[in-house]
């Protein structure tokens, strides 16, 4: 059977690494996307999934632009064939409250984590459209759902995927593709392991199953969602946050 191809922004990250792990695994063929001034960083983990059985293909992109995001299709496209599975993985933050927050903070975060989505997405479903299948799984936040104290763009950014694939969903319900996200509780990963200590501390506490998620929690239940068996699930949001935030 011919491989799936699937497509991981942001996957040589913390849990981007996991999702290409457990896409692999499913079968599919999976493409990492990494930021063009990391290229050596990308190689050197290119270089260790393989040696833990993980041939990942990657390819650089800036996923905040518009073009660079193009390019990364079309060249998906050339080299590998058309995109199944989208994962748009790829998210920064730059907490400060809203009154010491500067304009760049809030557009770098927004075109980060919310312009990347159009931007990827619009390219990738020309290729879902032609095949008539398509998985797109985005990562949100419980951030995004209850707010978060200091993170007025990141909460924003991450509130605005859910409207962005709840219409998309409805736009493509019957070509048969699927738009969900997944919204992480706090997952240990570099993102987090920024947070100063005690606000580590703080943040466990908060947390009904008293630990903070790891990145293959949230890879297993993407996998899902990119799965045959997750077919007529559209539209949807999967919490995956320890019991932190529940709706
Ligand atoms: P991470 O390890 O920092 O991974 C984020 C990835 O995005 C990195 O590979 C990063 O590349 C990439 N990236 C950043 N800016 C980019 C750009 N302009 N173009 C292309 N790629 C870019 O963090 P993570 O925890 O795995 O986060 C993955 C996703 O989960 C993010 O969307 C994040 O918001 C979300 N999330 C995480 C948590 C958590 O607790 N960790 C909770 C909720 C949601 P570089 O490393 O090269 O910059």
């Amino acid at each position: 059977m011919t491989k799936k191809i699937a497509l991981v922004t942001g996957g040589t990250g913390g849990i981007g690494t996991e999702v290409c792990k457990e896409l692999c695994e499913q079968g599919n063929l999976v493409v990492a996307s990494y930021v063009p001034i990391e290229q050596e960083v990308a190689e050197n983990w290119q270089k260790v999934m393989l040696e833990k059985g993980y041939d990942v293909k990657i390819e650089a992109c800036d996923v905040s632009c518009y073009d660079s995001s193009k390019q990364l299709i079309d060249t998906v496209k050339e080299k590998y064939g058309n995109i199944a599975l989208l994962v748009n993985a790829a998210g920064i933050t730059s907490d400060k409250t809203l009154r010491k927050m500067e304009k760049e903070q809030w557009k770098s975060v927004l075109s980060t984590n919310l312009d990347s989505i159009f931007n990827v997405t619009k390219h990738a479903i020309e290729h879902m459209l032609e095949g008539n299948f398509g998985r797109i799984v985005s990562i949100s936040s419980v951030n995004g759902t209850k707010g978060q104290f200091g993170q007025t763009n990141y909460s924003a950014a991450k509130a605005g995927i859910y409207g962005f694939s709840k219409a998309l969903a409805q736009e493509v319900a019957r070509k048969g593709i699927t738009v969900n996200t997944v919204s992480p509780g706090y997952i240990h990963t570099a993102m987090t392991d920024r947070l100063p200590r005690e606000i580590q501390k703080s943040i466990v506490e908060q947390i009904p199953m008293g630990r903070m998620g790891e990145a293959k929690e949230i890879a297993k239940a993407i996998g899902f969602l990119c799965s045959e068996g997750a077919a007529y699930i559209t539209g949807a949001n999967l919490h995956v946050n320890g019991g932190m935030h529940m709706s």
